[in-house]
């Protein structure tokens, strides 16, 4: 289980940390489970989401176990900015869903002193690289790869494999577009497409 390096002393030294994996790997409760302990030490602690991410509710994060936490919702990476006065712990959710920019906010805010933890998927459902997480993981100081469960055959799973065949990278995950696969697995799965 991943543990804090420092709490209270965050004003000296920021950090990227990255939470990433397939769907249903547990990304978000692991966000949440890390932001809550932040709170328990005092820290202001602000949750940031991409804004057309609306599925279960706009202005919370919340995960398909209903783990809740607020969040605020943001049209683009650069608004993140507007809404950190005090802030020492930022959490930001749905990280594929963001411009490339964000990149370069999550380093400022780490270089400022910040504790910058990022959620996202790091694969699309090609198992090809997803938009902004692979960089941002290039340049954290730790990286968590959560895993789901494979649903064909019960070993862990990396692929978020898409069973409905519609081409737009942008369609939200629910369970019944989508469903988690290990690479045996999922490599039958897009052969046989
Ligand atoms: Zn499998």
């Amino acid at each position: 289980m991943f543990l804090e390096n420092y709490v209270k002393d965050i004003s000296k030294q920021g950090s990227l940390e990255i939470i990433t994996g397939s769907m249903f790997s547990g990304k978000t409760e692991e966000l949440i489970r890390r932001l809550k302990r932040a709170k328990i030490a005092k820290q202001n602690v602000k949750i940031f989401k991409p804004d057309f991410d609306n599925r279960y509710s706009s202005n919370k994060v919340i995960s398909h176990d209903s783990n809740k936490i607020k969040s605020i919702s943001v049209k683009n990476s650069e608004e993140i900015l507007q809404h950190l006065e005090k802030v020492e712990v930022v959490g930001i959710d749905e990280a594929q869903f963001f411009d490339e920019n964000l990149y370069n906010i999550c380093n400022e805010l780490a270089n400022k002193g910040l504790r910058v933890i990022v959620t996202g998927l790091d694969m699309d459902y090609e198992g090809k690289p997803f938009g902004v997480v692979p960089m941002l993981m290039a340049s954290a100081e730790y990286v968590t790869k959560v895993h789901a469960i494979c649903m064909e055959c019960g070993n862990l799973a990396q692929y978020s494999y898409r069973k409905n065949q519609n081409k737009d990278l942008l369609l939200l995950g629910e369970k019944d577009s989508y469903e988690p696969l290990c690479r045996k697995c999922f490599q039958k799965n897009i052969k046989n497409l």
